[in-house]
């Protein structure tokens, strides 16, 4: 699998921007947006009135203390919300593999669509431009081949940052940083290693793992990782699928394993073939089962409403170290979780999922155009194909847009 690049991309000061774009006389003032009645607080400040030390969720009295000159200027939350949803268009013009952090935020896997803008680096300098061409505003934008440093990269490059990092300057890069700057490193934690003497990045990667662990337990692994610039979590974009399951209920409730096992077997071809379709791997295995002898029952809710019977519902799950959508191996592994569990009584009801899923070799990912619709095509060709057989038509191949993954392989790409 090719090199990961995950992009983080932030508006600058995204409302206080808005308003000096809408408002010309605004423009190089300090702008506070929010806060404009005595109790409220500040939802953005511009760069201008940050330099005053002003910051977001600050009360707006301390605000006016700091920067009295600053021009107060009342929330247009529909307005940020449709610029949000240009500068969401734009992302959606370089990758499929978005993940919306904030109005103003996200995570882009930018992996697979890389090769088809000339780099990450050309591709986050084409982000920058339509993101200035749709909103006439700045976005900044750090590149890395993890969430974790693609985020503090954009963070340094602020405001209109652009900042990739490769995997061998990672280190370099966070080795003088605050430990405060690792994900989930608060304040509390943060005077905690500050205790050992542990003050930037470089420091904590160097200390002793194992008082670090003594001292932290199991979180000492992961931030030990984090500190080494190794961060496993993917972009979660919001159209990936959360879970994939088959289950049903018995018409006899059964105890026997080999029917047990067929039923088990059965479903686990399901959800495989199910999540290979959409070309999907999920790495936890979830195996459902709901015990045949009733243990009380709940009270009725309502007057004339028969009691329920409560069927005790078990789950037992396990996590695969590669995701999969291998039928036999999600057969196993359902399997075995049904023979840990040691069930001497009947069940009426057996289910099989799949979850934690991942895109399937993102790099493989059907190509797409910019602002092009969702692909309708494909359907349509799969029906014309069972309608008049294999050949009755090709997709054009000069349009980069409409090359699937399988046609870049034969024309060797
Ligand atoms: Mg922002």
């Amino acid at each position: 699998m090719s090199e990961r690049w995950i992009l983080h991309a932030d508006m600058d000061a995204f409302y206080a921007s808005i308003e000096q774009r809408d408002h010309p006389e605004l423009r190089g003032r300090p702008v506070i947006v929010g806060a404009t009645s005595a109790r409220g607080v500040v939802a953005a400040a511009s760069y201008e009135a940050r330099a005053f030390g002003v910051r977001s969720a600050m009360p707006g009295f301390r605000a006016r203390e700091l920067c009295p000159e600053a021009a107060f200027v009342q929330s247009d939350m529909e307005k940020y919300a449709r610029v949000s949803a240009q500068v969401h268009a734009v992302f959606a013009e370089l990758t499929p593999e978005i993940e919306p952090v904030a109005l103003d935020e996200a995570f882009l896997d930018i992996t697979g669509s890389v090769g088809l803008f000339g780099g990450p680096l050309a591709l986050a300098r084409r982000l920058k431009r339509r993101v200035r061409e749709e909103t006439a505003l700045t976005i900044s934008v750090g590149v890395g081949p993890t969430k974790q440093v693609a985020k503090i990269a954009c963070t340094l490059g602020k405001p209109d940052g652009l900042l990739l990092v490769p995997r061998e300057a990672v280190r370099w890069m966070l080795d003088p940083l605050p430990v405060r700057r690792i994900w989930g490193v608060g304040p509390v934690l943060g005077d905690k290693l500050a205790r050992f003497g542990i003050r930037t990045i470089a420091e904590l990667r160097a200390f002793d793992p194992r008082t670090l662990e003594r001292e932290l337990g199991e979180r000492a692994h992961e931030l030990l990782a984090l500190a080494r610039g190794d961060d496993p979590r993917p972009v979660v974009s919001d159209r990936d699928p959360k879970s994939y399951g088959e289950e049903s209920t018995f018409e006899r409730d059964v105890i026997d394993r080999e029917q047990i096992s067929a039923a088990l077997t059965a479903h686990s071809e399901t959800v495989a073939r199910r999540v290979r379709h959409d070309g999907f791997r999920g790495r936890v295995v979830t195996l459902k089962v709901k015990l045949a002898t009733r243990r009380g029952q709940r009270e009725p809710r309502l007057a004339g409403e028969d009691a329920e019977p409560i069927y005790p519902l078990l789950t037992r799950q396990k996590t695969l170290r590669e995701p999969t959508d291998d039928g036999a191996l999600i057969r196993r592994t359902v399997l075995e979780l049904w023979d840990q569990l040691g069930l001497t009584e009947p069940v009426r009801l057996l289910g099989v999922s799949l979850s934690g899923m991942e895109s399937r070799d993102r790099e493989q990912l059907e190509l797409f155009a910019p602002r092009r619709p969702p692909d309708r095509l494909g359907p349509a060709l799969d029906a014309i194909h069972e309608r008049f057989g294999r050949g009755a038509i090709h997709r054009a191949v000069d349009d980069p847009g409409k090359i699937t993954p399988g046609m870049r392989k034969k024309r060797g790409e």
